[in-house]
Order: structure tokens, then sequence, then C-alpha cells
């Protein structure tokens, strides 16, 4: 079977259910229902088998930042594939893409983080910190410091190392959570800050930080890992009182700070890295995703001098990936950051896109079930409610009204996800300000739909 055969869409979906397992899905419900299949993709717009062409507001999974179906991509993909489609970079030896990737990567990432450990993926990034940070700890003559604190709702990738960093109590339920990872509460001010103000329910989460650690002991502890924005958790942003807080904790007890930047680098929050945006110093940043904007699977850590030094003081480092430093995604990410430097696509983001969407984005606000609607850079959320003025949520199991919003926005040929009820986006961040209107027109259109579902099927109730 050739991949580029197209059968009828019904024939794809009875060969998707018999012989394809899909990630975080019910599999058995999706093989009745019938799977959604993409074709091609251009720009933001997706188009399926059924030739319905759709407004990407996802990015993939956010991760195609400058967007689908830019040709010089494949172009650097098939000529390294010709050149040297594979060779490893164990036992001494390096090549030519992944020289030019880390220096690279060193040019735009913050401060002194200069060092690159290349991985396949964001969660085997996240591995490799795991067992980077306690080596470190190791070769300091410190190695009772082996916990990472983490934070509940947090994510940091689905393999046992990166599932357990993560704080998602559902993916911890299948399959279980390895030791030595602690979870602290999250900011997420919306739903958990009651009536305080952001601001001291912001201080009140970082300082959970400081009573982890000196309940179980700084010398217990060796790093403390969050994502600038949480992502997969629903787009929360914290109060502005939380990270400067963390800084100050991190430095006092002196633990590693690693910044999950999967999501937020390369552009994502109209700087190359949110560490910017928040003013975070981490001493290692993990990065995927945008870092090929998803065209070739890769990731790494960027780690700066200080943690690179110790780390290359005390021989091996017994660990790495077949495909760390992978040429042909090596050469397809450093084209891609290039054509982000190019097109200024960064400045895009913070000049043109972000002004433009966050004032659409507020305009939301206007419907009776938003409450509030944020967007940093090119990532945000909207929390749907019963009540705004008091953040209600609503009687219905938790995320039946976001799953009813989702399903009005696929019909109106837009990708907007929901996490429980807040609906979130993370568009490519080439979207023109003409796309962007579009994109809040079938947001609005679809809330409202399911506003009125909502109300016929008499779930306007608040809990
Ligand atoms: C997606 C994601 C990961 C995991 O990356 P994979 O490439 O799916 O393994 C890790 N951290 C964050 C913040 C993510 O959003």
């Amino acid at each position: 079977m050739k991949i580029t055969n197209h059968m009828p869409t019904a024939e794809l979906q009875k060969l998707d259910a018999a012989h394809h397992m899909h990630p975080f899905t019910d599999n058995g419900s999706l093989a009745k229902k019938g799977v959604r299949i993409m074709k091609s993709a251009k720009g933001v717009w997706l188009n399926d088998t059924e030739g319905h062409k759709i407004l990407d507001g996802m990015a993939g999974l956010w991760c195609v930042n400058i967007g689908y179906g830019r040709s010089e991509l494949a172009d650097v993909a098939a000529q390294q594939m010709n050149e040297l489609a594979y060779y490893n970079t164990f036992f001494q030896t390096s090549h030519i893409p992944a020289i030019a990737l880390a220096a690279k990567i060193a040019e735009v990432a913050p401060g002194d983080l200069n060092h690159v450990f290349f991985a396949g993926s964001g969660s085997e990034a996240n591995d490799t910190n795991i067992r980077m940070v306690r080596r470190y700890w190791d070769i300091k003559g410190k190695p009772g410091k082996r916990i990472i604190i983490a934070r509940h709702n947090g994510y940091h990738g689905s393999t046992m190392g990166g599932g357990s960093l993560g704080g998602m109590k559902p993916i911890h339920a299948h399959g279980g959570k390895i030791d030595g990872i602690v979870h602290i509460g999250e900011p997420n001010y919306w739903e958990q800050g009651g009536d305080m103000t952001p601001e001291d329910f912001g201080l009140m989460r970082a300082r959970e930080l400081e009573a982890k650690i000196l309940e179980l002991g700084a010398d217990s502890i060796a790093a403390f890992i969050g994502e600038p924005i949480q992502g997969a958790g629903g787009v929360i942003v914290p109060p502005s009182t939380y990270w400067p807080e963390i800084q100050r904790i991190v430095e006092k007890y002196n633990i590693l700070l690693i910044a999950d930047e999967v999501i937020t680098g390369f552009g994502r929050t109209g700087n190359w890295f949110a560490s910017q945006t928040f003013d975070i110093k981490p001493h290692i940043i993990t990065v995927a995703k945008g870092l090929s904007s998803g065209y070739a699977p890769i990731g790494g850590s960027i780690v700066c001098d200080e943690v690179a030094a110790v780390m290359g003081s005390d021989g091996d480092f017994n660990h790495g990936y077949t495909y760390s430093g992978h040429p042909v995604a090596a050469a397809v990410a450093l084209k891609n950051i290039e054509i982000m430097q190019e097109e200024k696509i960064v400045e895009h983001v913070r000049d043109v896109a972000h002004p433009h969407l966050a004032k659409k984005w507020k305009e939301l606000e206007q419907h009776p079930m938003v409450g509030d609607a944020t967007l940093v850079g090119l990532m945000g959320s909207i929390a749907l409610t019963p009540n705004k003025a008091t953040r209600a949520k609503f009687k219905s199991e938790s995320g039946k009204v976001g799953y009813m919003c989702r399903e009005r926005c696929f019909a109106n040929d837009l990708i907007m996800r929901h996490v429980g009820n807040r609906m979130i986006i993370s568009p490519p961040l080439v979207i023109t300000t003409a796309e962007i209107d579009e994109l809040t027109k079938r947001a609005w259109q679809s809330i409202d739909e399911c506003y009125k579902q909502v109300k016929a099927e008499g779930l306007w109730e608040e809990a």
C-alpha cells in the first residue's frame, strides 16, 4: 500500500481502527466513531480526507511554530538524508548538523545556557534531566540530593520519567510513577485562588516549594522543574508574583531549576524563551516541539556553563539515545531556527500577532459563558463558566461543557482543544491578522453554539 493512495475515508478509518493504537485515546470508542484523517496542510490550514479546510488553532500539538508546508525543511531533510542519513554522537564522534544546531541553540538561548544534550522528544529530554541533575550532585559530593520537586497538573511527557515528573493523576494511574519525585500545588488562580488576590495566591503557591524543601531537607533536593506556563494542564499563566518567588527560593536553598519550555520555547510567548518573558534563570531548559516546528522528532536539554562543566569533570555520563542529535532531525531543526531568524517570526509574534489576538481574545469575554480570557504571546485560554463573578464551575461532570465546545469547534472547522472546561489555543506563530480574525470569529460562534446547547440540555447550573 502506498501512503499516497487516497482510499475512501471509510476504508482508511476501518484500517485505522483495526491496526492503529492512538495515544491518550479511548481506542474502543474511537473505533466506533471513526477517526478524522488529515491529508495535507499549508500555513495554518489543514485539509482532511473529507475536503474540510480546517484552521489549526493548536499548531498540531503546540509544535508547528513556522506553519505547515515549508518546502525548505523538506529540501534540507532530503539533502541530509542523501549526504549522511545517520550517524551516532557516542564514541567520540560528531557530525555537522548536530554541531551546527547545538551552536545555533546556544546563540538563541538566554544567559549562559550554552550546551545541548540531544534527545528524540520532550519526554526523553526530561528523562535526561532527571539523570543529569542527580549525576551533577553526585559529582559535587552530595549524592543525597536526589529528589525532584514538580507540580500537580504539570506536564513533562509520558515516558516513565516524564510522566512521573508530571503531576497528572490519570497518567500515574496507568503504570505507576518512579520514586524520588514529589509534587506541590499549581499556580492555578482561576480554579484555586478563592478570595485571595492573584498576587497573594501566586506567593502562597511558590512558598509551597520552600515548605517542601524545609520538610524534606535541602540536602535531599536536586532540582525543581516547572513549565513557565502550564500547557497541557490548561494554559495556566501564573500570577506575576510566582516566578520571582520561585527564583528566590531555588537560589536560597541551592537547588537546580529546570524550565520545561517544550511548548513555550522558540517564540511561543513573544521571546525566544519564556524564561525571558518571566525573567526566570534556569540551569536547564527542556526543548522539543517548536525546536523543529514538529517537522522532525527532536528534543534536548539546554544546559548552563556550570552544570555542563561539572558534568564534564568526572568521566562518562552513562546516558544517551541512539537518535541523540540525529543528523536529519538536527538539519531540519537548524533550518527551522534560521527561517525564524530570517523572517523575524519572534518579532511577528511580539509586535503584530500577539497585540492583534490579545484584543480579539479579550472581546470573547463579552460572551455570557466566557470567564477569563488569557493570552501570553500566542498561547491562550478561556475559562467557560456559568458565573463569571464567582468563577463558578458547571455542575455537570468536569470537562463536559469543554468537550461540547470542542466538538462545536470541529464542526466549524476550527481546532481548539479543551482541558476540563478551559478552551485553549496555540496557533502557528506565522498566523496573519486576517487569520486571527477568522479564528476568533469561529471561536465565538462555536462557544455560542455550545452555550445554546448547554442551556437546551439544562446544564447551565453551578456546582
Ligand atoms: C509535549 C510536552 C512534553 C513531552 O514532549 P514529547 O515530545 O511529547 O515527549 C514535555 N513537556 C512539555 C511542557 C510538553 O508540552
